[in-house]
């Protein structure tokens, strides 16, 4: 299987999956554009998440925060003082590398690494090939800075959020008295989030502007590595239900080194791509994270004036000491059965959709040779298929358009169909199978005798008759796999 990542790039840009971000201008480093089948992938992508963590449960909510939040989540989450990678700058070339990239330790925070210049000394910079000629390591701080506010006096710096679940912590109690829910429940978020990355990486796994879909799950502390069980394993499926081989997942604990200071455990899902190091890279985290943000968030609720005496300087700001009877504050929650009052525990599956695209990009990249001739497709899960089912009329007379036509408005209503009368039958089936589309369906001159068109299974180039009225159920009963 050649599922080289320049064979996906390239198909990616011939078929309109994915474009390099302001292209016409020379293009925007780590930045990229989704085209028309590539948009419908990642919304399906979008959507299978969804389905699976909220459509589909009783105890998980969905919220839509904005993007720019008051700065102070910043500093009570830890990010305005902590979200910084360590890096160094080439002498020679001045480019600037992370370190943990140079040592080929990645996901290693700062703290672990330590600031000793002596270990870089030897390495070479990945632009230039330079050796040992980096700078001192320095922290480099990762979110977008932004001004706020026309007028002078309140005008202030906000921040583009570096991760959604800082916008679900910050409405747990909006949610808590809006609904009914109780814990152990979740609340989940789909949306962007900004980064400005140092190294970046190959194609979509890692960009500046990226979309997250992120669930935050409240629950009782003591139950808290039961649900953390749960989730690592409800999440590792998901890849597998839609479609992604088996044998290209892994699930990989956090050494105690690589767990956050407030995390109990950690684990990622991993996927094997087709590139880096060890190949083997991070689609999604899944953290137990105690009562940490709930925490964190009821002290800087109390550090508001800390924040207004200091100009709104984040970088000034102190957060007042914890009160001993937190776990009574504004973020607690009351068990009416256990009369009890308690900071719930949280437990985080935080994957990447962009991510996640490519990863399915890539796991459902075939090339077979099919009569001397190399067949490219792309084995999406029908969940997953940017086009469900593409109509093609034989040729374009014998009133074939008109009935093709009609089978399109037929399926519409349900499913994302395309209809192509250009060209060789073969070509046509040729570009569906390039845009993963599991169902081509042909009219041809049989039609007029017993109303029956052809459909060809996209996996297996088999065709079967069916007759036009039931295409809505066969398919229906197809992709429902
Ligand atoms: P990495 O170590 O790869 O930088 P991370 O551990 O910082 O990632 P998290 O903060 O745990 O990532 O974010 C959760 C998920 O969001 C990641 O698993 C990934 O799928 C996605 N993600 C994070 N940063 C990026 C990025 N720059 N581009 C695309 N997706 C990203």
């Amino acid at each position: 299987k050649l599922n080289k990542l320049e064979d996906i790039v390239s198909l990616c840009k011939r078929r309109g999956f994915i474009f390099q971000s302001s292209e016409i201008y020379g293009g925007l480093a780590s930045c990229y554009d989704y085209g028309p089948l590539g948009s419908e992938l990642k919304r399906n992508v979008r959507n299978a998440w969804w389905k699976s963590t909220v459509q589909m449960r009783d105890d998980v909510v969905g919220l839509d925060s904005s993007i720019l939040m008051h700065p102070m989540v910043w500093k009570s989450s830890g990010h305005a003082d902590k979200f910084a990678d360590l890096i160094t700058e080439c002498r020679k070339c001045h480019t600037r590398t992370r370190i943990d990239h140079l040592l080929n330790q990645e996901g290693k925070k700062a703290e672990d690494i330590g600031q000793d210049p002596r270990i870089i000394s030897d390495k070479v910079c990945p632009n230039c090939g330079a050796v040992g000629e980096f700078t001192e390591p320095m922290a480099f701080k990762l979110m977008f800075e932004t001004q706020m506010g026309a007028n002078a006096d309140d005008n202030m710096a906000v921040y583009l959020r570096p991760e959604t679940a800082q916008g679900i912590f910050a409405n747990f109690r909006n949610v808590l008295d809006s609904t009914r829910v109780k814990v152990p429940f979740g609340i989940a978020q789909i949306g962007k989030s900004f980064r400005n990355e140092v190294t970046t990486k190959a194609f979509i796994f890692r960009t500046r502007e990226f979309e997250q879909a992120e669930l935050e799950f409240f629950c009782e502390p003591g139950t808290d590595e039961q649900w953390y069980e749960f989730w690592k394993e409800k999440r590792f499926n998901w890849y597998v239900e839609y479609g992604i081989n088996k044998d290209n997942l892994r699930m990989r604990d956090h050494d105690s080194d690589e767990l956050a200071h407030y995390a109990k455990a950690c684990i990622d899902v991993e996927y094997r791509f087709p590139f880096g190091s060890g190949d083997w890279q991070e689609l999604e985290g899944v953290a137990n994270r105690t009562d940490y943000d709930l925490r964190r968030h009821q002290q800087g609720m109390r550090s508001m004036n800390n924040f207004i005496e200091s100009g709104r300087d984040l970088a000034k700001v102190e957060l007042k000491d914890e009160q001993p009877d937190y776990h009574k504050g504004p973020l607690s929650f009351f068990d009416e059965q256990k009369k009890q009052r308690y900071i719930p525990y949280v437990i985080e599956p935080s994957a990447g959709v962009d991510r996640s695209t490519l990863a399915f990009l890539v796991d459902a990249y075939d090339e077979e040779e099919v009569k001397g001739e190399t067949r490219n497709l792309l084995r999406f899960h029908p969940d997953i298929a940017p086009i469900k089912a593409a109509v093609f009329p034989l040729v374009k007379k014998e009133g074939m358009p008109e009935i093709a036509h009609n089978i399109v408005d037929s399926l519409r209503a349900h499913w994302n169909v395309f209809y192509d009368q250009k060209g060789a039958i073969g070509r046509r089936y040729r570009r569906q199978d390039e845009a993963g589309t599991p169902f081509c369906i042909t009219v041809d001159g049989q039609v007029k005798e017993d109303g029956t068109v052809t459909v060809r299974d996209r996996d297996t180039m088999a065709q079967e008759r069916v007759h036009q009225d039931k295409l809505s159920a066969y398919l229906f009963e197809k992709m429902s796999c």
